[in-house]
């Protein structure tokens, strides 16, 4: 097929493809390469995202050039790419892009020289006669280097000169962030008896060196040998190798290195899990079902934190690869710790990529070409990895399903890569496992509905799990049961004349904490602050007539409705109470170490969120030094809800729990409830009892209320039946159409005009 439709990475390019004829050097073309398209009047990158009998336009130009050798992504994820620009409205290069190694983009420099034979330039301006010098004296540059030189006003000379032909510029794609390395292999063309007679050749004819190489891998065993090392330890430099090589009596052939992050880990004999429990076991007979069927499926796999999710994935992997198939597991990015990793290696070892930012880009590019050559199980990854070049794909697993990073936010394409996995196994038939102990609302209903199939485990693995032995349940030691929450309503607090931002309750709980030699952790959410409005007196905060969402304060004491743009002023007294106690909520964790370091003198407070994270160098140092016992109290943010056991703790404080509640976003409700969930299930996971204590001042709020309860279908009813009566998602889809613009006038207007013609449509 002559044409070839390629996705462009060019500015203008837009959403569309463009058909390019395949010139005879490129017969062997497929979907999937990335090639060097003609664009403009220049050239740019580009995937092939179809071979076409007829071209889409009358005129065509030729294909340039490959990138690279080999088709970078395969049909089943350039389809995906068109699923996700459709669906995201992005481009389908952006989406492409997505599925291609990292640092693949590379950039354009400009550069500007003299133009040969011209030695005109009298009578030029000023500035067009200094920027013609400058280029002579020094050579072709950038046009920021002229800039800087000459002024802010080059630009315009420049333009000017090639106008005029006096200079022209040239557009060069800088070299590829990483590409693939290589190293040089030797090794003999020969049996080693006739290499040894051959050396005593060389040696008789003067050529000690290339003797002393050929004796050197005579006396090797037979296989190729870095040449690297061989020249190290012959002694013998590259030209006498290559000499060998001329002559034939050695073979030199080219291999690829590749950087492995995991490189350091033990390759052991994997290691069996643990026998499974009957929910377990439930759970992965259907799953295993599924794998078998092959038909896929989804399902919802709901259990709380340390209810034994994890062994049901892995258990699943094991017959994913028992059928000769791949998984994918996708972690929130601050869960993908070297411990998680840890436990799927144990049971794959050697047999784990993983994928994350956290990576070098060679390590990461590394890691990418390694996977799509086959050589792992499973790929453990953040959002991205959604996307991983794993091939044969049986399995995918989305831990922490609900968690909101899983969405791109910053750039397009605006994916969910939750959402991407479903219609990945959609079209692979592969099964999808959603694990979660707060499932998404949107996820559940779907479940409910039948879209999905749900698996439960009820509750935490017990002692007596874990050593498969009836014996010492009823001996009063140890099923670890979740925490109870006690809620404290900080208006009594305020009633009592108590300023201070921590309640009695809490108060008197640290005293025993520090006294029995524990640890305690403060959850300080940060989730919306200083941007609500609350009364501190009665709890009543500001919210739109209309869509009964949260109103943000904005400076000039207004209040505004994100949703509907609803705007009026901030009232003096409140609403409801009559009182002057309106303030924006909100406090930092700074703030909550001082008063804890007042209160508690004797303590040793610690501090994790993300300045401390950036000022310690990691995660790790900080989460060390508690677990080291080296801190009584670690204060933090969102940070503290994920990841480790932390044994030692018996205390969970949430300083202030209701304010996420007031983001104005429709899943204000449920990103509080899940992270409350969260954080009162860091507790009760060590052997000592342990207290949960929830400060707030609405302490009426259905999320805070499940929250306290880790009642799950108790927030789930609420939620669901306000979602349906308000016409919120998942009973209707929301868009957010952004506009931006230098000006702010611009911006406004625009998206003004917009408005109007949504408004005059819906009318
Ligand atoms: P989750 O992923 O739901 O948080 P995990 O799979 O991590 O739960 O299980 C919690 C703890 O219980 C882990 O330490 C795990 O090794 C252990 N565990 C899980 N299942 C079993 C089992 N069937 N028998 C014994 N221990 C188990
Ligand atoms: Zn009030």
């Amino acid at each position: 097929m002559p044409y070839a439709e390629v996705a462009v990475n060019a500015p203008g390019a837009g959403r569309r493809t463009f058909s390019y004829s395949i010139p005879t050097h490129l017969s062997s073309l497929l979907p999937g390469h990335a090639v060097w398209v003609p664009f403009g009047r220049r050239t740019y990158q580009g995937v092939v995202v179809s071979l076409e009998e007829q071209p889409g336009v009358e005129r065509t130009r030729p294909v340039q050039d490959l990138i690279e050798p080999d088709p970078l992504i395969s049909p089943v994820l350039i389809d995906l790419a068109r699923w996700i620009a459709d669906r995201y409205l992005s481009t389908l290069y952006e989406a492409l892009q997505l599925m291609l190694p990292p640092a693949f983009g590379r950039r354009q420099r400009t550069t500007y020289r003299v133009v040969d034979g011209h030695d005109a330039g009298e009578g030029l301006p000023p500035l067009q006669a200094q920027a013609l010098a400058h280029l002579r004296d020094q050579g072709p540059s950038s046009p920021e280097a002229l800039r800087e030189a000459l002024g802010p006003n080059t630009g315009r000379a420049l333009t000017a000169l090639e106008r005029t032909g006096l200079v022209e510029r040239e557009t060069v794609w800088e070299r590829p962030r990483v590409a693939p390395r290589y190293e040089t292999l030797v090794e003999l063309a020969m049996p080693s008896e006739g290499a040894v007679v051959e050396a005593l050749r060389l040696r008789g004819a003067g050529a000690f060196r290339q003797a002393d190489a050929l004796e050197l891998l005579a006396g090797l065993p037979a296989s190729p040998v870095p040449l690297a090392e061989a020249r190290q330890l012959s002694g013998a430099d590259t030209p006498s190798w290559e000499g060998l090589s001329r002559q034939g009596l050695v073979r030199m052939s080219e291999r690829e290195v590749r950087r492995d992050p995991l490189a350091a880990w033990e390759r052991g004999a994997a290691i069996t899990g643990p026998h499974l429990t009957p929910h377990q076991r439930a759970a992965v007979n259907e799953v295993n079902q599924a794998l078998e069927g092959g038909q896929g499926g989804v399902f919802t796999l709901h259990g709380v934190t340390g209810s034994g999710k994890t062994e049901v994935y892995l258990s699943a992997l094991e017959r994913t690869v028992a059928l000769g198939k791949r998984g994918i597991v996708l972690v929130p990015e601050i869960a993908l710790t070297p411990q998680t990793v840890q436990r799927f290696w144990e049971r794959f070892p050697g047999r784990v990529a993983v994928l994350h930012s956290g990576l070098s880009l060679r390590e990461q590019y590394d890691e990418w070409r390694s996977i799509r050559d086959g050589n792992f199980d499973v790929v453990i990854g953040a959002r991205r990895a959604a996307m991983a070049p794993q091939p044969d794909v049986g399995l995918i697993v989305v831990d922490e399903e609900q968690e909101w990073t899983y969405k791109q936010e910053e750039k397009a394409p605006r994916y969910h890569a939750r959402d991407v996995v479903i219609e990945l196994a959609r079209r692979t038939k592969a099964v999808v496992i959603l694990g979660s102990a707060t499932p998404d609302v949107g996820t559940m209903y779907r479940t409910l509905r039948g879209d999905y199939r749900l698996l439960e485990l009820p509750g935490r693995i017990t002692a007596s799990d874990r050593t498969g032995d009836d014996s010492d349940r009823g001996l009063g030691y140890t099923p670890r049961p979740l925490a109870s929450v006690e809620v404290v309503d900080l208006r009594d607090e305020l009633r009592e004349g108590n300023r201070s931002i921590f309640s009695r309750a809490l108060q008197s709980a640290l005293r025993d904490t520090l006294d029995a030699r524990e640890q305690a952790i403060l959850f300080v959410n940060r989730r919306g602050a200083g941007q609500a409005v609350q009364c501190r007196a009665c709890g009543h905060t500001m919210r739109c007539r209309r869509c009964s969402v949260a109103m943000t304060f904005h400076e000039g004491g207004s209040l505004v409705c994100h949703h509907c743009g609803q705007r009026r002023r901030a009232p003096e007294r409140c609403p409801s109470c009559g009182r002057r106690t309106i303030r924006a909520i909100g406090i930092g964790t700074e703030r909550v170490v001082e008063e804890v370091q007042r209160a508690f003198p004797d303590a040793r407070v610690i501090r994790w969120d993300r300045d401390a994270v950036r000022a310690a160098g990691g995660h790790e140092e900080i989460l060390g030094t508690f677990l080291r016992h080296e801190a009584d109290i670690m204060v933090g943010t969102q940070m503290l809800a994920k990841g480790l056991d932390l044994p030692l703790v018996t205390l969970v404080g949430v300083v202030n729990a209701d304010i996420g509640l007031h983001i104005p976003d429709v899943r204000a409700g449920e990103r509080s409830f899940q992270l409350l969930c969260q954080v009162a299930g860091r507790a009760g996971r060590g052997f000592a009892p342990v207290r949960v204590i929830f400060q707030t001042y609405e302490p009426e709020h259905y999320a805070v209320q499940a929250a306290a309860a880790q009642d799950y279908q108790q927030f789930y009813l609420q939620e669901i039946g306000f979602r349906r009566s308000l016409g919120y998602p998942p009973f209707a889809r929301m868009a957010r159409l952004l506009c931006i613009h230098a000006s702010q006038r611009e911006a406004r207007q625009a998206a003004e005009s917009v408005a109007g013609l949504l408004q005059a449509e819906i009318r």
